[in-house]
């Protein structure tokens, strides 16, 4: 099959003196080969907790207290630190919103990603030099033959994304995690950034978990989408579906205003009150004290994902339009 990313009924909590925190709660979902999967959502929905449970980076007391993680096929979920740290290099690339993150400041940059390619390919010195030129045109680093000799600061902040994208490609990874990787750019250098990493992912056929707040880079990029909300998904689908025609009343919210990318930041539409806090998360449906369809199976049943087209949401309204029906 082409599905190189598989999470199935995923748990992550956290130990705390008042007991047990539960982060992410049954979270289920597939990205296949060369597809975008855009993770959004309010901050604290469990939208990068997601993506560190995948590259095996929840920091104690955080632990995945259930569910499976696959990657091909292969569970990845409960390997020894060891082999993990192998599959995150080789298997996983990762681009985050500091490029300073990935990058050492203190070693020119094609030193890490001749390093990076050394480590996982079988290649010489020299070809893995020329291969890391070859990755900086790639991402449009210009004069690259030239660039690869040069440490981060001497870059600017998009060119130091691209390179960690570079990066991140080294050594062709099936699946990249990319957690707001244009937060911090201006927002003409976003829209390059995005065209490139999509223009990427097509060509070398990486599957991309594409972590943001921003609708916009949403819209623009992902194949299908996940809205989260308070440790779970609320809807996922093709982009077009979810951003076009939301079904779930917190998703409906967020679709309120998408500007694009050549306009302001993409801001998710203001919903009054905010995202529970892990301590008080309410019964039944989470959204329930801030959605304006609640009724009253919401405050004592939680909704579990169903399909509604294409998609699959987690709420009552579908289910009681059905049985209505
Ligand atoms: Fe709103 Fe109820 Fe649906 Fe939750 S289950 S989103 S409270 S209608
Ligand atoms: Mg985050």
């Amino acid at each position: 099959s082409d599905t190189v990313l598989s999470v199935r009924d995923l748990s992550v909590a956290f130990e705390t003196r008042r007991g047990t925190l539960t982060a992410i709660d049954g979270v289920s979902f597939d990205i296949a080969k060369g597809e975008i999967l855009g993770v959004v959502g309010e901050s604290g929905a469990g939208k990068s907790v997601t993506g560190a449970a995948v590259i095996g980076l929840i920091d104690p007391p955080g632990r995945i207290a259930g569910g499976t993680i696959t990657l091909r096929g292969e569970r990845i979920d409960d390997l020894p630190p060891e082999r993990m740290r192998r599959v995150r290099g080789r298997r996983i690339g990762m681009i985050f919103q500091d490029p300073l993150t990935s990058l050492d400041p203190l070693y020119r940059v094609g030193d890490q990603i001749v390093e990076t390619i050394r480590t996982h390919t079988d290649l010489s010195q020299k070809a893995a030099r020329a291969r890391a030129i070859a990755l900086l045109a790639e991402v449009g680093i210009p004069a690259p033959e030239r660039r690869i000799d040069g440490y981060p600061h001497e870059f600017s902040g998009g060119m130091r994304q691209r390179v960690v994208i570079a990066l991140a490609l080294a050594a062709e990874p099936e699946l990249i995690i990319a957690d707001e990787p244009t937060t911090a750019l201006d927002v003409s250098v976003q829209a390059q950034i995005i065209t490139l990493l999509k223009r990427l992912c097509r060509d070398h056929g990486t599957a991309v978990m594409l972590v943001t707040h921003d609708m916009g880079v949403i819209a623009e990029a992902a194949d299908r989408v996940a809205v989260m909300y308070s440790g779970r998904i609320a809807e996922i689908g093709p982009v077009a579906d979810v951003v076009r025609e939301p079904r779930h009343p917190y998703a409906a919210g967020l679709m309120g205003a998408i500007p694009t990318l050549t306009q302001s930041p993409g801001r998710l539409a203001q919903i009054p009150g905010s995202m529970p806090r892990l301590t008080a998360i309410p019964a039944g449906c989470a959204f329930h004290p801030r959605c304006p369809k609640v009724f009253s199976r919401c405050r004592v049943e939680r909704p579990e994902p169903i399909p509604v087209g294409p998609s699959r949401v987690a709420c009552h309204l579908f289910d009681a339009q059905e049985n209505a029906a």
